[in-house]
């Protein structure tokens, strides 16, 4: 798989994308991750890659012709599955979206700046747009490491064990279910008998019940029918 981030501030993406799991799949090759300088598309000697709002108001906005000619550039040499743009009023990232998204080959994530940008990208080569929640922050690379992180960690091969990642909260719509590791008594506070009875079937069944009491207490609304 193939992740090609395109990003006016690509510092900021430096510390998510090369440590942890995210380091590990990249080191072993199971996903390529670019961080694409989108101020070496700009035309300008001073590198714009924005300029002042039609209409005027307040911010600057994030100009065509770089993100144009950099996403051309990408598309000269591959096909691309997605070009996402994270945005506060995009759909939704949900765990389903990481599920599906980290099924594709080759992604493309436009980091937002500034007001925002050019409408007519969003129009003409966009396909699909991203919210990491109701709230706004000072660019897209925040969301676009955190979408590239949640996919990365469902390719086969980038956690150490293949099932965690299964197991993970609303895998199944569900939350996780409470881990404990040593000591088994910290000061009086006990890791539950059942965890260390042995029983691999037990605990299983264990492990569901906690799932399942968990989402009906704090997330009633994973368990409604879509
Ligand atoms: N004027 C825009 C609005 O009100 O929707 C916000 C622009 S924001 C300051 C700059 C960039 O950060 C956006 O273009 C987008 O790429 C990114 N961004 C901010 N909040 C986000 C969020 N919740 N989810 C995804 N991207 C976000």
């Amino acid at each position: 798989m193939r992740i090609d981030i395109l990003t006016a501030v690509p510092e900021l993406l430096y510390s998510p994308l090369n440590n942890s799991i995210v380091k590990r799949a990249r080191d072993k090759n199971l996903v390529e991750i670019n961080v694409i300088n989108l101020h070496d598309y700009a035309k300008d000697r001073y590198r714009s890659v924005d300029d002042y709002a039609f209409g005027g108001g307040a911010g600057m906005v994030m100009m065509i012709e770089p993100v144009f000619n950099a996403i051309g550039k990408l598309k000269s040499e591959r096909d691309y599955d997605e070009i996402i743009y994270t945005s506060p009023d995009g759909e939704h990232f949900t765990q389903r979206i990481a599920n599906q998204l980290s099924l594709k080959e080759n992604i493309i994530i436009l980091a937002g700046h500034y007001k925002g940008v050019d409408q007519r990208i969003r129009d003409n080569l966009i396909t699909r747009e991203i919210s990491i929640g109701d709230y706004v922050l000072s660019g897209g690379e925040l969301p676009a490491a955190i979408i590239t992180d949640a996919i990365v960690r469902l390719i086969p091969g980038a956690l150490g064990d293949e099932q965690s990642a299964l197991s993970d909260s609303f895998q199944d719509d569900l939350l996780a279910p409470p881990v404990y590791t040593r000591p088994a008594d910290f000061r009086g506070w006990k890791v539950p008998d059942i965890l260390l009875s042995g029983h691999a079937a037990e605990i299983e069944k264990w492990r569901h019940e906690q799932s399942l009491e968990r989402t009906k207490k704090l997330r009633p609304d994973l368990l409604k029918d879509d």
